[in-house]
């Protein structure tokens, strides 16, 4: 190790040590902010920041309705390597004349924000407090590599050939096993035909995922952040061989899967995840209701993959890697529920329970609490009451994202028994929808963010999203 290797490690020990003594003081709380891609996890960020920047539409947030919050800070976040949550250019895209909904998610980023409060008491300590507030917005798909850190090559080649020969597969795997069955693994590696093989396999797992088909690990196939293009990610499963020679298109597939699993997945879980204290998932429920039966029963299937991530002796690459550490609380907040009455809220909180009720019962035995919410980041609708035939219905308005122009729309209804609805999606037949499936309308709508020119004091209208915070993070500020 050179001196300046040396000096590098004894500054970044004071470092820590400093770190450390601040945490004594000003505790730093990291939010992980998880969900499949177009789950809402940009607009929730989005509307958290806006929302305790500018408290007024906070009313069952206990400490901003006790008046203990005095002030609230975006700081320059402390990991100088990870990007920014681009905050304000969000703001801008839901505020600016034209209000469109902002960029999604792509990657991690994260964000810190500082909250200066009076205490309670109630924790023994007295006078004003300042939390740390990291939130790491980070996409659900990247949460799908956990089941590779334990497998060989060989193992979750035959694995990935296996699952493509399902009924519901072969059609989307059609293409990427012509392009395997006119490579050769024992030939000598040749980057054009890897790169062949490797886009011929992603496009499958993304057109198995746009039908609502459960998704499939390598995570970064379906959301490569920053890392498209690069060695570590241009790979795909080839059947086994006997002696694959050094030089070999399998011996080279070998080595860079390996290399993912090294250099993408791990760092990922070890500097990310595994630093979270809090997390809330975000399921778009309704979404996945409209899309039919096979939607809602891959939707759940894939959340109870990803959520593996969450229980304990999954892997032992991860169970080493935290040790006694934990997620304390975890929320799963079922999003978009402005698409639904208020009447309706309770059932799609119930259904999102019921998908995940697996993974909280782990959650929950690891020593986390957990809690379901149905949930509007951003509220772009408001209700209206008609009487149709002697009949009450409740309709949801809003303007449309396609015309611009004001609707108001039944939205439909969701059965009381969620456990009915999910053993019907279960046993659905691919393509089938019985008669009686609810809200196929959900999917027809889609809402512009809502105009709020409220006052100075107000943050963007929302569902739930006070009561979200109260459970994530309302502990800390007493
Ligand atoms: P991400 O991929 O998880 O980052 O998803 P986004 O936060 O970008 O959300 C995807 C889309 O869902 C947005 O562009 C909006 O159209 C919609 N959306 C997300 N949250 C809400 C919400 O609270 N209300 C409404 N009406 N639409 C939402």
């Amino acid at each position: 190790m050179g001196i300046g290797e040396w000096a590098d490690e004894v500054l970044d020990g004071i470092e820590r040590a400093r770190r450390g003594v601040d945490d004594l003081f000003e505790p730093n709380l990291r939010l992980g902010v998880t969900g499949l891609s177009g789950a809402g996890k940009t607009v929730f960020i989005t509307a958290l920041v806006a929302s305790l920047l500018n408290r007024g539409r906070l009313h069952m947030f206990g400490a901003q309705t006790e008046r203990r919050i005095e002030a609230v800070d975006l700081r320059p976040q402390p990991d100088p390597d990870v990007p920014r949550f681009a905050y304000e250019s969000h703001m801008a895209a839901l505020t600016g004349t034209d209000r469109v909904w902002p960029e999604s998610t792509r990657a991690v980023s994260q964000l810190r924000l500082s909250i200066r409060y009076r205490r309670t008491g109630l924790s023994g300590l007295f006078g004003p407090g300042v939390l740390h507030l990291d939130i790491v917005d980070y996409p659900g798909e990247w949460l799908l590599d956990l089941s590779l850190l334990d497998q060989s090559y060989a193992d979750w080649a035959s694995g990935a050939l296996a699952a493509a020969e399902s009924a519901a597969r072969a059609e989307h795997a059609k293409d990427w096993r012509a392009a395997l069955s006119a490579a050769d693994p024992s030939a000598r590696h040749d980057e054009p035909a890897a790169e062949a093989l490797y886009r011929a396999y992603r496009d499958y797992l993304q057109s198995c995922r746009q039908a609502g088909l459960s998704a499939l690990a390598p995570g970064r196939f379906l959301m490569p952040g920053e890392l498209e293009g690069s060695p570590a990610l241009t790979f795909a499963p080839l059947p086994a061989i006997k002696g694959a020679g050094r030089g070999s298109l399998y011996a080279q597939m070998q080595a860079r899967f390996e290399a993912y699993k090294r250099v993408v997945a791990k760092p990922f879980f070890r500097n990310h995840f595994a630093r979270l204290d809090r997390q809330v998932v975000l399921i778009d429920a309704l979404g996945a209701v409209a899309g039919g039966p096979r939607a809602l029963a891959d939707l759940t299937a894939t959340m109870a993959e990803t959520l593996s991530a969450f229980r304990h002796g999954t892997n032992s690459w991860l169970d080493a890697l935290l040790g006694t550490r934990r997620i304390e609380r975890l929320l799963f907040a079922a999003s978009k529920a402005d698409h639904l009455h208020h009447a309706q809220h309770g059932r799609l909180a119930a259904l999102t329970e019921a998908m995940l009720a697996e993974a909280a019962r782990r959650a929950e035995w690891r020593g986390a609490k957990t809690e379901s919410l149905a949930i509007a980041a951003i509220r772009a609708t408001s209700e209206q009451e008609v009487m149709r035939a002697g009949r009450s219905l409740e309709l949801v308005r809003g303007q449309r994202l396609d015309t611009g122009r004001e609707a108001a729309v039944f939205p439909g209804a969701l059965p009381e028994d969620p456990q009915r609805l999910l053993a019907t999606a279960n046993a659905a037949k691919p393509g089938a929808v019985p008669a009686d499936w609810p809200g196929q309308d959900f999917a027809a709508l889609k809402f512009a963010p809502p105009d709020w020119q409220a006052g100075p004091e107000d943050g963007p209208p929302h569902i739930r999203l006070d009561r979200a915070l109260d459970f994530l993070i309302g502990d800390k500020l007493e």
